[in-house]
């Protein structure tokens, strides 16, 4: 467990994209307002990229912009953790080296005071989208990785854009049911990690629900994506998870 003295943030799903320098500007303004707030970490639970298609991209303009912002939070001293999604889970070493932050595995138990939280980035307690999770171990293959990192950067562009259409199609084809949480799925994953709280994305459905676990009341509370006009962090410290508005 990793604990936090203050007031720590998570963010996710922001889809970061050269296309879209509005969302772009909104995070910078972001991570301006955290260094300023002296927030004890600044969590980052997957989808900060639309795609991440290597390291080696690292110095693509747009990459190097969002890297150089990360790394002026960190060097200003608040501590910064990434945990990959289901878009930037090529996230490694060099990443890490250039931003400043620290990489988290795909689950995180988060200690402020007497109570502890589970981050994760969801996509993991989505499963009854049988073809997502054939899918994802897959991409989380090594040697999948391996193969797919040996390719020409231009080669994984357009894989990563096919990919992404492919993936549109398969939504809009989903039922919205298939494509949430199982409450059963969370309601092991919270029992595994012995917490009573979670906080995810994934969904892009921003909410706080309460379930019941064997012992007590447990709740999820899910981030929002930072599109149409949407996005929020949340704030978690010893007594409390409460959201930000940051939908403008
Ligand atoms: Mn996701």
């Amino acid at each position: 467990m990793l604990h936090i003295t203050g007031t720590a943030r998570c963010i996710s799903d922001l889809h970061l994209c050269p296309e879209r320098a509005d969302l772009a500007a909104r995070f910078f303004n972001f991570l301006a307002a955290t260094g300023e707030a002296d927030v004890a970490a600044l969590f980052i639970l997957g989808d900060l990229f639309d795609a991440w298609i290597g390291d080696d991209d690292l110095d693509e303009p747009f990459n190097a912009k969002v890297c150089g912002e990360l790394r002026k939070l960190a060097d200003q001293g608040t501590p910064l953790y990434f945990l990959a999604g289901n878009r930037d889970f090529l996230i490694g070493e060099d990443f890490a080296a250039a931003t400043g932050a620290r990489l988290l595995p795909e689950t995180m138990k988060v200690g402020a005071g007497g109570t502890a939280t589970l981050l994760l980035h969801g996509d993991t307690l989505c499963t009854d989208d049988v073809d997502y999770q054939r899918f994802r171990t897959q991409v989380r293959d090594a040697a999948w990785q391996a193969r797919f990192l040996s390719r020409p950067l231009a080669e994984r562009r357009a894989e990563a854009r096919s990919l992404r259409e492919r993936s549109r199609q398969a939504t809009r084809a989903k039922s919205m049911e298939i494509m949430d949480v199982n409450v059963a799925s969370v309601r092991a994953t919270l029992l595994a990690a012995g917490c009573r709280h979670m906080i995810h994305g994934h969904t892009h459905r921003p909410g706080c629900e309460h379930l019941t676990l064997d012992d007590g009341i447990a709740e999820r509370w899910v981030l929002s994506d930072w599109d149409n006009g949407r996005g929020d962090a949340l704030e978690i410290d010893a007594n409390s998870i409460r959201r930000l508005d940051l939908s403008r």
